[in-house]
């Protein structure tokens, strides 16, 4: 068993994980606190989401994936509000300290960092059931984050990537299923337990857009939340949401309604339109139009006919006018 010091040592104050002092982090891990010097014409976004045990991911996750997953869902937060990520802590609590779990825990976290360059300058560690806590940290330029709360009647609505991957990927760690391929399979436990935050593409929009939001409670919940803040509503064009090839047609409105894609949700004025699909094509992240802002509340979800479908937890009703 290792005792507290050992852990930090051994496990996170680490090259390719730890900040190493420069000009933006003046100090890391090792102090009472870290320290970092916010460069002229640039803002501070900072944003924690907390991972229990049994709530946030099954018990039988593999550490590596925990690592990555519980960094990555954060750089999501980032993701969406256009900045780019600086820094994070780490605030663990763990039952025991077993040192392989504890490598793999911080080798997945190390990918993470390394691939979209947020190093760990601090943290905390605890006795008691499996919690992971991250704060990231970003820069982004003044007045230029992304809010949900800038969205206006006749902006276009766009998403990053595809949606329910990673809800399909839970359910098949749930649930062993012979509808997929062993490749199809591997593809959606990937989406649920390594999801790609679309960090480039937040931080290329970044004042280009009028509001966005990350996908991290399901495409419905997380557009009415842009709706709300920016006091408008939003037309959903069902057939044109890019679910993936994998989730069944006749099931495509329950995944509307469940999370863990982290892809971005976005709003555009339209005399940015190709500015922002030009910007979005130089990330290399496809983006699709899903609906536009809408005066009025909530969102409307519409079919191919333009008529309103009402979208219940267990399917959908047509209603024509
Ligand atoms: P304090 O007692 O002042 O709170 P600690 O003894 O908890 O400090 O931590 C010592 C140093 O190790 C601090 O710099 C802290 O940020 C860092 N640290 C503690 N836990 C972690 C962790 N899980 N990951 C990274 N750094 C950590
Ligand atoms: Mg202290």
């Amino acid at each position: 068993m290792l005792n507290e010091f050992d852990i930090i040592r051994t496990c996170f104050d680490q090259p390719g994980l730890a900040a190493q002092p420069g000009d933006v982090v003046r100090q890391g891990i090792g102090d009472d606190c870290a320290l970092l010097r916010v460069p002229p014409g640039k803002e501070l976004a900072f944003s924690m989401d907390t991972l229990v045990e049994g709530v946030h991911f099954p018990a039988m996750a593999e550490p590596d994936d925990l690592g990555w997953r519980a960094l990555a869902v954060n750089l999501s937060d980032l993701a969406a509000a256009g900045a780019t990520p600086l820094v994070f802590t780490l605030g663990l609590t763990l039952p025991s300290a077993q040192e392989a779990w504890l490598q793999g825990f911080a080798g997945g976290l190390r990918e993470a960092a390394g691939r979209y360059g947020c190093a760990l300058v601090g943290g905390d560690l605890t006795r008691g059931p499996l919690t992971i806590t991250i704060q990231v940290h970003g820069l982004v330029d003044e007045g230029k984050a992304i809010s949900r709360a800038g969205a206006r009647p006749g902006d276009s609505l766009y998403v990053s990537g595809s949606i329910g991957g990673a809800a399909l990927g839970l359910q098949l760690l749930e649930n062993d299923s012979d509808d997929f391929t062993a490749e199809e399979k591997a593809a959606l436990l990937a989406a649920f337990w390594r999801p790609q935050p679309r960090v480039a593409l937040g931080a290329a929009v970044a004042g280009l857009v009028t509001a966005g939001i990350d996908i991290s409670d399901g495409l419905l919940a997380d557009l009415a939340h842009i709706c709300e803040r920016s006091r408008c509503g939003a037309a959903l064009r069902l057939d044109d949401v890019p679910f993936a090839s994998t989730v069944p047609k006749h099931t495509r409105e329950y995944y509307l309604q469940t999370g863990d894609d982290y892809e971005l949700l976005l709003t555009v004025s339209g005399k940015r339109d190709k500015e922002f699909l030009a910007a979005a094509g130089a990330c290399g992240v496809p983006v699709t139009r899903i609906g536009e802002i809408t005066t009025g509340s909530g969102v409307d979800c519409l079919a191919g006919d333009g008529s309103k479908v009402i979208v219940t937890g267990r399917g959908y009703q047509h209603f024509h006018a």
